[in-house]
């Protein structure tokens, strides 16, 4: 197989030839055929998280289909498209894998950080945590729903049933929660980076109610908003859009420091929340209604191989959508 490897923390990604993996009892292996790009990925190689492992290959928005089943795996042919996502193992022992939270296991293993990932021409992962994809869409406007889509669609939830949506940094995964919270009946208002106009027009294409930028006040107050951009300047802003008893919630894995603000911006019973990685089950809620939801991924593709372009392309915030490497 072929991959993209960071060999050391905050050096380019080399493109190197390594073995097959094999599977091993109760995982499959991947032949990969397309792998988003997220801004996990980024904070992965910037050395942004904890704990990585290193020699690493990143990618945790992985479209393939299975060409070899380690032992005991059932439900599972060779053949079968599946979607890997972020959350690639848990412990299943823990007080949260015990209460339906596996998203914050003590012990878990994630796909592209602590386990190796999609950008690649091949992966083996742990066959419980993969996704049975079906044959409707393309290999490449799905990869962006298996996270950006997933955290999304999390992030959703813990905001609540307001109708008013407020969503901070329209790249990849509000591009899609956009189109999900419309098919709710939702309206959404679009925070981009003050003056970048050609995102806000993107976000208006989508259908969005208002499109603006984070240092504007909505027209409407909102019910609650989603901050998907990694920038801790943006929850006073948020708060302040938010109406008396609204949600404000973190969808991000990382964020700069949140500057100190007036706590009469919280007060009313105003929430702040955090989301944290994502559940097997909201990815089996999101993955069996998202056929009726129309969405409509834009990507921007990249060969394998130009993994380093994409992780700067998004850097720089040069498309809008997402991007994904095609191997
Ligand atoms: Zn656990
Ligand atoms: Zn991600």
């Amino acid at each position: 197989m072929h991959a993209m490897v960071m060999k050391e923390l905050g050096k380019p990604l080399e493109w190197l030839e390594l073995p097959d993996p094999l599977p091993q009892a109760g995982e499959i292996r991947v032949k990969v055929a397309a792998c988003g790009v997220c801004r996990t990925d980024l904070h992965v190689v910037d050395g942004e998280l904890p704990h990585p492992q290193v020699p690493i290959i990143p990618g945790h928005e992985i479209v393939g289909r299975i060409d070899a089943l380690g032992s005991g795996v059932k439900d599972l042919e060779i053949g079968q498209r599946v979607g890997i996502p972020w959350l690639g193992h848990t412990c299943g022992v823990c007080p949260y894998c015990k209460t339906q939270h596996e998203n914050l296991c003590d012990r878990p293993i994630f796909t592209g950080y602590t386990r190796n990932g999609g950008f690649a021409t091949a992966t083996v992962v742990d066959a419980r945590f993969a996704f049975p994809l079906g044959d409707k869409g393309s290999d490449e406007s799905l990869a962006p729903l298996l996270c950006a889509g997933l955290i999304g669609w999390r992030s959703l939830g813990i905001a609540g049933e307001g109708k008013n949506l407020g969503l901070y940094g329209f790249g990849a995964a509000a591009h899609i929660l956009a189109q999900v919270a419309k098919w709710q009946g939702r309206s959404v208002y679009a925070f981009t980076q003050p003056g970048d106009l050609a995102t806000q027009d993107f976000a208006r294409s989508l259908g969005v109610t208002w499109a603006g930028g984070s240092d504007e006040r909505p027209p409407q107050e909102l019910d609650a908003a989603i901050i998907f951009a990694p920038v801790g300047a943006l929850v006073p802003l948020a708060l302040k859009s938010v109406r008396k008893g609204g949600r404000v919630v973190c969808a991000g894995i990382h964020m700069s420091d949140i500057p100190s603000f007036p706590y009469s911006l919280l007060w009313e019973e105003r929430q702040l929340l955090s989301v944290a990685n994502l559940t097997r089950q909201d990815g089996l809620d999101f993955l069996s209604q998202m056929p009726d939801m129309g969405i409509v991924a834009k990507t921007t593709t990249y060969p394998l191989q130009q993994a380093n372009e994409a992780l700067a392309d998004l850097r720089a915030g040069r498309f809008d959508g997402a991007a994904v490497l095609l191997p």
